[in-house]
């Protein structure tokens, strides 16, 4: 049993977050949906345990289409940055707003940026394209991550105090585009500087909330410098151009960290 600890740690972690909002909201849908991503997410991790290649595949549909198809288009809940705007800006703590708080703020001190790697439903699509490992050096472009954030708040903060219609109908709509937007953008990034996670690296607003708080995170990779050979493998197959042999909360790049194991997989000597 012991080798699944993490499974049931992140299926204890969900169905405690299910509970604990079932009860205090009256709200059945929240057992319903948490309970779904963290089955989902500890499948995966069990199966991952098991060394069955497409573990971490198997989690992204199932949470990534879930959250698209199921949340967003059929129940309309924008689950975006600006569906997180729009519901702190009205001040109720439901659906985006728990689903931020959970997945890309409080939750990434626990499973650091797990949701980039395994619930993303623009990952998800981004990880089928050609270029898994990066083939060209990284650039200096994070900047532009702070400007899409500073866009999707004004964007938000606009529909606000122009007193608009129907918000939710525009929150919907915006939901659909952004949406058509992203994929867009993302996969002519990646073709273009040949890197599947490239719109991850430069331009996803959600790493603003995402990076500093993954900086903490409790589930990290760590390297035993014992069975290190350096061999440079675990870099090289790294999407997010991880310093993954440095064990330092500062290495480079450690906040972009998506606990995709494909460094694990491929280290030779089973140092990570
Ligand atoms: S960085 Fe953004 S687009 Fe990339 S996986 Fe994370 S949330 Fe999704
Ligand atoms: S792949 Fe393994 S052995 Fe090679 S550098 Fe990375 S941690 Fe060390
Ligand atoms: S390859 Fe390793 S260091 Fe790089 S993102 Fe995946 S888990 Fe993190």
């Amino acid at each position: 049993m012991k080798q699944y600890r993490l499974s049931i740690i992140l299926l204890s972690v969900f169905e405690t977050v299910a509970v604990t909002l079932w009860l205090t909201k009256d709200n059945l849908f929240y057992l319903f949906n948490f309970s779904y991503i963290g089955l989902s997410i500890s499948l995966g991790v069990f199966l991952f345990i098991r060394k069955y290649k497409y573990a971490r595949r198997i989690v992204q549909l199932l949470v990534g289409l879930y959250m698209l198809i199921y949340l967003g288009l059929i129940c309309q809940e924008n689950m975006q940055i600006e569906g997180f705007w729009y519901y702190l800006f009205t001040g109720v703590f439901e659906a985006a707003t728990i689903h931020y708080a959970v997945a890309k703020i409080f939750g990434p001190l626990i499973f650091g940026r797990g949701w980039c790697g395994y619930a993303c439903w623009t990952a998800m699509v981004l990880d089928f394209l050609p270029y898994k490992e990066p083939k060209e050096p990284r650039r200096k472009l994070g900047w532009i991550r702070y400007i899409t954030f500073t866009l999707s708040l004004v964007f938000v903060a606009a529909i606000f105090l122009a007193k608009a219609g129907n918000i939710e109908r525009i929150m919907f709509c915006s939901f659909v585009a952004g949406n058509i937007m992203y994929y867009a953008i993302s996969i002519a990034l990646a073709f273009a500087f040949k890197d599947n996670r490239a719109f991850c690296k430069y331009i996803c607003p959600i790493t603003v909330f995402l990076k500093p708080m993954s900086y903490l995170s409790l589930i990290r990779i760590k390297c035993d410098k014992e069975k290190c050979i350096s061999c440079g493998k675990c870099k090289r197959v790294c999407p997010m151009n991880v310093d993954v042999t440095n064990n330092s909360r500062k290495r480079e790049n450690g906040t972009e960290c998506i606990l995709c194991m494909e460094c694990v997989k491929n280290c030779p000597k089973n140092a990570l």
